[in-house]
């Protein structure tokens, strides 16, 4: 297979080189080695971001929604104090420090 076709620059010289890696896969006609397989990189690192987001987001919804049922649940009983109530269900949620 081809080189990796980035130019890299090495510190302490004024001129940029093309990486001396072997070019392990190929977009758009151009080969990047592991390290500077830019797209798959940025891809997966945003995957991972996504994916770590929406499963934070879940779990919260999984035990916040436990918590705000057994709130609802209070209420509709005729818990004295509702407002207390909520804010008490609504206390850990990410961001609200109140
Ligand atoms: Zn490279």
């Amino acid at each position: 297979m081809e080189r990796c076709s980035v130019e890299v620059s090495t510190r302490g010289y004024w001129q940029s080189h093309q990486c001396a890696r072997k070019a392990v896969l190929t977009i758009e006609g151009k080969g990047y080695c592991k390290q500077h397989s830019p797209d798959r990189r940025a891809e997966e690192c945003k995957r991972q971001q996504l994916d770590y987001a929406q499963e934070r987001h879940f779990s919260d919804l999984k035990w916040q929604g436990e918590k705000f049922f057994e709130a609802l649940l209070k209420i509709s009983r005729g818990h004295n104090d509702p407002r207390q109530l909520a804010l008490d269900a609504l206390r850990n949620i990410t961001g609200d420090k109140g």
